[in-house]
Order: structure tokens, then C-alpha cells, then sequence
């Protein structure tokens, strides 16, 4: 017996057994050995969500015996790999080739299958999620059926599988559309809360990716503001090594650890810990191969719960946000993220029919996140809000239905493809019912 736990440590799993297949056929015999048996097997990714989204009860399939680029079609501009890959492979692959993904989150840690899985999203572009990116895929469904699916085959399945938390089957290949490599200019530039709100729209409007971060207790904002450049890759002007570390490693990780963690025994100083923070982070321009830009590395283990609101609604929430952190008594050392995604047209994504605003609230591991997120939750939830499935929130089905037009459509593919719950655990069960 192995023990499981996520990233965060927030949650874990004792599975029976653990394998690691190599092919399609050993995840067949897998699918086709716990149905029999009348179990479950759950196949996991790097455990980066906080959720107990891949928690195993029975079998657990384990990635590593799957990963790598299979192919690129040049024409179509596509990229294949196996569903285990993580992000980062992909995109040094990719990178070698001369292409790159179009848009990606913060990290790139996580499996392809796993964060196209929970609707992993970055912020900004013409699809701000990795599954929107998708132009395939193929998975073994609960009955051991490979399928594979994209908009000309088998569309419905390809509707919900994108997003499909693991539900429908065990995703084998993924297919990405790609764009030649480009560059992006970052800057990044801390506002007052007032300069940041009142210009938001036309920052969205103007740059290809817009993040804020607002630091809670205090008047501060930090804006990241990335955009394409019309330039040859040589043209590249990234952070001085030295500036580089001392920003990325040294402040946001290193110091930002000691300070996060050492306010948990004195909560009374986090609101000035917060202005120093948002004060030593200053402006600064460069420019990378867009996945350098895109992500960077977190090293501070954090719990964390975001929610997508309707975009027009999106900054009045974040306001109303303020107000009740304000109003709560509550020390939070974690600045809140603000990002903003497109509709897509995948029945489970966050950004399902409607451009989204997304507002992701963190806690340091250490602290008891419960009470923050409790007292925001609600007030998410009054503004059709969907919560991120790989991301703390305490929605069951009932709650989800209403907030998902195409949600009953979902349930009758599951229904489909997996009709004896091969691929249920806990979560699965109180998100989607039995
Ligand atoms: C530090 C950090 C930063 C993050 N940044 C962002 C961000 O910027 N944007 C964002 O949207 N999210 C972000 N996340 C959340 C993260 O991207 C998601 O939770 C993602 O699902 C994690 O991928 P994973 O490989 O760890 O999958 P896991 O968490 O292990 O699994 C997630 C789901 O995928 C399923 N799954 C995995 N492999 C397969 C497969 N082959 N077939 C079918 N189902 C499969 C699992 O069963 C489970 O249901 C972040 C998380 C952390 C810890």
C-alpha cells in the first residue's frame, strides 16, 4: 500500500493497489479489472490540485510510464502527447520545436490531462484555459473502450471531455493546437487599489494578458501586464540573472515563506508585512519565450480557493470582496489573484458561455484557511459563481447545476461512458452524485 497526498497536503488517500501502465492496453486491462471487480481506479497527475479531485480508493494509476511529444502536424499546426506529460516537458519540447502553447496558469508542474482535466486556466488571449487549447483527445472510457474524440468525431464527447474531472474515462493523448514561438513582454507595475480598478477594463482591452494581485489589508495592487512582441526570439531582454533570483526566488518564494509563515503566530502584523511586500516588489519590463513569462516557480506551499464570476460583474465582487475581509477581523498574508479568461464552449469549464473574472484567494499551509474562505463563499456564490474544480470550495451537485447550463448534458455522458462509476471517489460523488 502507498499513501497519496496533493500538493498542498491537504488531502490524501491510502489506494490498494498502485500501478503504473505503459501503454493503452495496460490502462484497458486496468479500467476493465476494477469494473469487474466492481472498484474504482482513479489515474492521478503531480497532485496539484487542492481538492480531493484525484484521490484514489481503490487503484491508482500513476502518469510517469506515459509521458513524452508524440507527434506534431505542421499543417494543422497540432501537437500530440501523452495525457501524463507534464506541462513543462511540453513546453520545452515545443520550445525545441519552435512553437509554443498559446496561453497557460501560473505553474508548470502539473500533468497535461491533469489540468486540462480541472479547467487549469491562465488569464487573457483568445482562450485563456489549456482545454480550450485542445484540438483532440483520446481516453478509455469505463468500459474500456478507447475513444477518441475532437470536433468532427464524436463532438459530444469532446463538448464535456476537456473538462472532464476525471469522470469519463482515463484521457491517454492529448492534442493541443500550437503557434510558432513568440515572445512576450511582461510589466509589471504596483498601483494604487484605486488606479488598478479604475483602469482594469482598458488594460484587459489593450494587452493580450492582464493579473492583479491586491494585498489584502492594504491600498496596494501589483499588475502584471504581458504582450506579444512583433520580434525575433534573439530579441529576448529577460531578467538579469541576479535580478531574476532575487525576485523570483529570493522575494516571492524564500523571503515571502519566512514572512507568510512566521505571521501565522502573529497575525497583528500581517497588514504592515503586506504594504512592505507589495512595496518591495517593484516595477519592472522583460521580455522571454512566452512560457517563461507565463509561469514561474511557487515554492510556498498555499491552500487556495478562486471562483469565475460573470466578467461584468467581476470588479463589483472583488470590491464587495474587500468590504468583507475588511469588515472580518481576518489577517490574510496571501495577496488575491485577478484574472480574466474568454467564453469557451466546454460544458464544465469554469468559463462555460460567458467571459469570466476570475478571484483566487490564498492562505499560507500552515494557516487555517476555513473561516477566509467561508466567509467569501457565499457572496461568490450570490454572483453565479463557479468554483475551480481542482480548487477548495464546498458546492455539492445541487449547488453546481443551476450555475451550469449544460450540466444535466454532462451527467448523461457519464451515464454513457462510465456506467458502473469505475472512475467515482468522494469528491466525484458530492460534485456530480452518485
Ligand atoms: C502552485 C499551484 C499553482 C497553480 N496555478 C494554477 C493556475 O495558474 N491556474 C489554474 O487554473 N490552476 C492552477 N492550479 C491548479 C492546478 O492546475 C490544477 O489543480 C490541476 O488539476 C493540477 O494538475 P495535476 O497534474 O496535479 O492533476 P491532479 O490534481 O493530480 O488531478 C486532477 C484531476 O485530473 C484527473 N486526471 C489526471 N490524469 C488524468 C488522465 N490521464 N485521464 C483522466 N483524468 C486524469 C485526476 O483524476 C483528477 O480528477 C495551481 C495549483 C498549484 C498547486
Amino acid at each position: 500500500m502507498r499513501e497519496w497526498s496533493n500538493w498542498s497536503g491537504l488531502e490524501s488517500a491510502r489506494p490498494e493497489r498502485v500501478v503504473q501502465p505503459r501503454d493503452v492496453g495496460e490502462v484497458v486491462a486496468e479500467v476493465e479489472r476494477a469494473r469487474a471487480e466492481r472498484r474504482t481506479v482513479k489515474m492521478v497527475g503531480t497532485g496539484h490540485s487542492f481538492t480531493a479531485i484525484s484521490a484514489p480508493e481503490h487503484t491508482m494509476l500513476t502518469p510517469g510510464g506515459m509521458t513524452g511529444l508524440l507527434s506534431v502536424d505542421r499543417e494543422a499546426m497540432t501537437a500530440t502527447a501523452w495525457a501524463g506529460t507534464p506541462l513543462k516537458v511540453l513546453n520545452a519540447e515545443l520550445e525545441r520545436l519552435g512553437l509554443s502553447l498559446h496561453n497557460m496558469g501560473d505553474i508548470a508542474e502539473q500533468t497535461l490531462a491533469g489540468a486540462t482535466s480541472t479547467g487549469t486556466h491562465g488569464t487573457g488571449g483568445i482562450a485563456a484555459g489549456l482545454a480550450a487549447q485542445l484540438a483532440g483527445l483520446e481516453l478509455v472510457t469505463g468500459t474500456g473502450e478507447l475513444l477518441r474524440a475532437g470536433p468532427e468525431e464524436n463532438p459530444e464527447v469532446f463538448a464535456a471531455a476537456r473538462v472532464g474531472l476525471g469522470a469519463l474515462g482515463v484521457l491517454t493523448t492529448l492534442t493541443f493546437r500550437v503557434e510558432p514561438s513568440f515572445l512576450l513582454e511582461a510589466r509589471e507595475q504596483p498601483m494604487s487599489w484605486a488606479e488598478a480598478l479604475g483602469s482594469f477594463d482598458q488594460m484587459a482591452a489593450e494587452s493580450h494578458h492582464v493579473d492583479m494581485y491586491w494585498f489584502p489589508h492594504t491600498d496596494r495592487m501589483l499588475t502584471k501586464r504581458n504582450d506579444r512582441l512583433d520580434a525575433d526570439l534573439s530579441e529576448a531582454e529577460p531578467v538579469g540573472r541576479l535580478r531574476g533570483w532575487l525576485d523570483d526566488e529570493f522575494l516571492s518564494n524564500t523571503l515571502f515563506g519566512w514572512l507568510t509563515a512566521g505571521a501565522n503566530h502573529a497575525p497583528r502584523v500581517i497588514p504592515s508585512m503586506n504594504r512592505v511586500s507589495a512595496r518591495v516588489l517593484g516595477a519592472r519590463t522583460y521580455s522571454d519565450v512566452a512560457h517563461r513569462v507565463f509561469t514561474s516557480p511557487r515554492r510556498v506551499v498555499f491552500r487556495e480557493m478562486e471562483y469565475a464570476v460573470p466578467r461584468e460583474a467581476g470588479l463589483d465582487v472583488l470590491r464587495e470582496a474587500r468590504r468583507l475581509v475588511d469588515s472580518s477581523g481576518l489577517r490574510i498574508s496571501f495577496p488575491v489573484e485577478i484574472r480574466v479568461a474568454p467564453a469557451d464552449d466546454i460544458a464544465l469549464s469554469t468559463a462555460a458561455g460567458r467571459d469570466s473574472l476570475y478571484l483566487a484567494f490564498h492562505t499560507h499551509r500552515d494557516a487555517d484557511h476555513r473561516a477566509y474562505f467561508a466567509l467569501l463563499e457565499p457572496m461568490l456564490r450570490a454572483h453565479e459563481g463557479r468554483p475551480h474544480w481542482g480548487k477548495v470550495h464546498t458546492l455539492t451537485a445541487a449547488d453546481l447545476a443551476p450555475v451550469y447550463p449544460r450540466f444535466e448534458e454532462f451527467l448523461a455522458l457519464r451515464d454513457r461512458l462510465d456506467p458502473d462509476r469505475v472512475f467515482a471517489n468522494d469528491y466525484l460523488r458530492r460534485v456530480l452524485g452518485d
